[in-house]
């Protein structure tokens, strides 16, 4: 029996069609969406369409209220020099390129201070794979930042880093994991996830971590208290069914470890991937469409939202306008102001590299909704009320290329230049 705010939408969506509407019904009344509803929600289309986003709204709001999140960190990709060939990866170079560049240790840390002292909770670091790495190196590096931050979360390294940590120091995941804990990691970024699913693996990055090495990564941290975000990547040579079985798999780890803290769609950024701009892979997508983008968002809430609580729409994909409007439709979180950002930016994205919290607050009032800074794991920093507004330095900054670099001077400029 439907009551109250669910049974009142519920009664106002008479209009639906009759494969959505029970659906739509179920899942709020608080069943999980199966594996077949999912698939057959990813169809929708015109008012089913508005429909799917109404009630991936009210599920939004029961499970995670008004106030609308973000993080201030700032990214580190410390080499673009990778021995993979994702073909979706603009970023990476080969280490024979004059475009290589590896940051030195010394340089990552003064990165992390100077985010320290401009309000950062948050470093997320994640790179490129170079040649004959030390297999220490994300250990020591870690140490590092722990040594002159304490205070800093360290949120570093996919699976596919610390698998590739594991290959080159001989330790098992576990024992990698461990220490990097040590060293004072504090949780795992959960990308080169793309769509877990083998056989789109091996079409569009053969070679990278597998499907079952992803997930043992991901389990062996949640095991060990190292919690962990999740991701997909969509847009290309997927079909809508991939994207809820993608979601299915991490519902089911959700359900035995609990260590998932949100789920981050990304849109794929399609001009300057090798797969398309090369046509390395037939039949690929140029990116998903604003509709495919909004459906991901609401069919995210509907999977995910009752144990994730956390889905956030990205603006370093979308474009703050779009992820603005996905707080409509089941987004409560709006990720970081990233400060430097490299990996989309060499796709072909345009939204720049920094949003600092004063125009996050202006899109997130806009909504109707209430901005609150968090930390890396969700907890409020602060919860701002009418009027209050933040009083960040990072809102201070006019030219951000000017003040941080960016990925293309970075590699024009020949500093830093990787060599091995
Ligand atoms: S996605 Fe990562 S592993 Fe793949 S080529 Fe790019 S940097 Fe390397």
């Amino acid at each position: 029996m439907n009551t109250g705010a669910a049974g009142s939408l519920l009664a106002s969506l008479d209009w639906v069609s009759r494969d959505v509407r029970p659906i739509l019904a179920r899942a709020l009344d608080g069943h999980e969406v199966s594996v077949d509803d999912g698939v057959t929600l990813t169809r929708v289309a015109g008012r089913d369409l508005h429909a799917l986003t109404l009630v991936a709204d009210e599920m939004r709001r029961r499970q995670a209220g008004d106030v609308v999140t973000y993080v201030v960190n700032r990214n580190i990709n410390f080499t673009n020099v990778c021995i993979k060939h994702c073909t979706f990866c603009a970023f990476s170079r080969d280490h024979r390129e004059e475009e290589g560049y590896l940051l030195p240790l010394a340089e990552i840390v003064r990165r992390a201070e100077e985010a320290a002292s401009l309000g950062a909770t948050e470093v997320c670091i994640q790179a490129g794979l170079p040649p004959k790495l030390d297999g220490r190196y994300y250990i020591d590096l870690t140490r590092a930042i722990t040594a002159a931050l304490p205070n800093m979360h360290i949120h570093a390294f996919s699976p596919e880093e610390v698998l590739y940590g594991t290959v080159r120091s001989g330790l098992s995941i576990r024992e990698y994991l461990t220490e990097l804990k040590a060293a004072g990691l504090g949780t795992l970024p959960g990308t080169s996830a793309e769509i877990l699913d083998q056989e789109i693996r091996d079409v569009i990055a053969r070679g990278r971590i597998t499907v079952p090495q992803w997930v043992d990564v991901i389990t062996t941290a949640h095991a060990l208290g190292i919690r962990t975000t999740s991701t997909i990547m969509y847009g290309h040579i997927e079909t809508p069914a991939h994207w809820i079985r993608h979601m299915a798999l991490l519902r089911s780890i959700q359900k035995d470890t609990g260590g998932f803290t949100e789920f981050v769609p990304l849109s794929l950024i399609h001009s300057e991937a090798p797969m398309y701009s090369k046509g390395l892979v037939p039949g690929v997508r140029p990116g998903a469409t604003g509709i495919e983008v909004v459906k991901m968002h609401a069919l995210a809430r509907l999977m995910l939202g009752p144990s994730f609580r956390n889905i956030q729409s990205s603006w370093v994909k979308e474009g703050p306008k779009l992820a603005q409007l996905l707080l409509a439709a089941g987004a409560n979180d709006l990720g970081g102001t990233l400060i430097n950002e490299s990996i989309s930016t060499s796709a072909g994205a345009q939204y720049g590299q920094l949003v600092g919290p004063a125009e996050l607050h202006r899109l997130i009032r806009d909504a109707g909704r209430v901005p609150a800074q968090r930390d890396t794991l969700y907890g409020i920093v602060h919860t701002y009320s009418d009027g209050e507004d933040p009083e960040s330095p990072l809102d201070k900054i006019d030219d951000a290329e000017a003040r941080f670099g960016s990925y293309r001077r970075l590699i024009a400029s020949g500093a830093f230049r990787f060599t091995r």
